[in-house]
C-alpha cells in the first residue's frame, strides 16, 4: 500500500517542484517505488521529469475526468528512476470541467486506489493555489510537505494553508495531516532567514524537517536538461541535501521518527 504525499504552499517558485522531484529521485534511489502526480498546469515537474508535456496522451486531466487510468498515464522518467503521470496546460480547463460533477474533489483519490500496491510512495506536486485541483491531493493525501523559505512573509500564507489542511482534515480526508516543513533555498549567511528559521522551530517544533536545502544553482540548472538536481549532480549540496531529506522522509514513513 502506498503513502500518498501533497508538497503544497500556495505560494509560487518557493520550491514545489524541486522539492516533489528531487524527493522521488532521492526515494528511488534508496529502493523505495516511486510515482509523481503533476497536479499544476504549468507541467514543470513533468518536463523537469524529463517527460515532454505537449505529448501526452493521456495526461492527469484524463485521469481527473475518468477518461483514463493512472496505468494507462503514467510513464516512466527517464533519469529520475520513478514514474510520473504527466500535467500540461490542458489540466486548467479541469478546474471548470469538474465543477458540476459529483465527487469532484476525489476524482484522484478514486483513480490511486488501481496503482496502491505498485508503489511505496506517491507524490502529489500541487499547483500555486488552494484550488480543486490542491483539493483533489490534499483529498487522497497521508500528509503535506510544505517547502518554505525563510523570509519574513512565509508565515503569512502557512496560516491559510494549515486552515486549508484542517478543513479537509474534518470535512474530507481524516488522514491528513502536515507531516512537516522544508527549508528550501536557504542560506545561513543571511541572518534574517536563520531567525525565521528559528522562529519555525519554536512554533512548529518536530514538524520541521531536520534537513535543511540550500540555495544551490545546480538544482536550478537540472530542469532544462530534463532531470531532477540529485541526478543532474549528485555530487552537488542540493542533490547531497535532496538525498538525506529522502532518507529523513523515508524514516518518517516507515515509522521511526514520527506518526505520517
Ligand atoms: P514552485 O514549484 O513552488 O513554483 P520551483 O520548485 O519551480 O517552485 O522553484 C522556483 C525556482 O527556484 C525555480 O527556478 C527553481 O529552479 C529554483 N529553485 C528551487 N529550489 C532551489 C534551490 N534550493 N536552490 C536554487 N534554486 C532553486
Ligand atoms: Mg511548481
Amino acid at each position: 500500500m502506498s503513502r500518498i504525499f501533497c508538497v503544497a504552499n500556495q505560494k509560487g517558485g518557493v520550491g514545489k517542484t524541486t522539492t516533489t522531484v528531487n524527493l522521488a529521485a532521492g526515494l528511488a534511489q534508496i529502493g523505495r517505488r516511486v510515482l509523481v502526480v503533476d497536479l499544476d498546469p504549468q507541467g514543470n515537474a513533468t518536463m523537469g521529469s524529463g517527460v515532454d508535456k505537449r505529448s501526452l496522451d493521456p495526461s492527469v486531466y484524463d485521469v481527473l475526468l475518468e477518461s483514463a487510468s493512472i496505468a494507462e498515464a503514467r510513464r516512466p522518467s527517464p533519469k529520475g528512476g520513478y514514474d510520473i503521470v504527466g500535467a500540461n496546460r490542458e489540466l486548467a480547463g479541469a478546474e471548470v470541467e469538474l465543477v458540476g460533477v459529483d465527487r469532484r474533489d476525489k476524482r484522484l483519490r478514486g483513480a490511486l486506489v488501481s496503482v496502491d500496491y505498485d508503489y511505496d510512495v506517491v507524490l502529489i506536486d500541487c499547483p500555486p493555489s488552494l484550488s480543486l485541483l490542491t483539493l483533489n491531493g490534499l483529498a487522497c493525501a497521508h500528509g503535506v510537505v510544505v517547502p518554505m523559505q525563510c523570509e519574513y512573509f512565509a508565515l503569512e500564507g502557512l496560516s491559510d494553508l494549515v486552515n486549508t489542511i484542517k478543513q479537509v482534515h474534518a470535512n474530507i480526508n481524516p488522514e491528513l495531516e502536515v507531516i512537516g516543513i522544508l527549508r528550501v533555498m536557504f542560506d545561513a549567511r543571511i541572518t534574517l532567514q536563520t531567525q525565521v528559521s528559528e522562529q519555525l522551530k519554536a512554533h512548529f517544533g518536530d514538524r520541521v524537517f531536520d534537513t535543511v536545502i540550500p540555495r544551490n544553482v545546480r538544482l536550478a540548472e537540472a530542469p532544462s536538461y530534463g532531470m531532477p538536481g540529485l541526478v543532474f549532480d549528485p555530487a552537488s549540496k542540493g542533490a547531497q541535501a535532496f538525498l538525506e531529506f529522502a532518507r529523513e522522509m523515508a524514516a518518517r514513513i516507515d515509522g521511526r521518527h514520527c506518526a505520517a
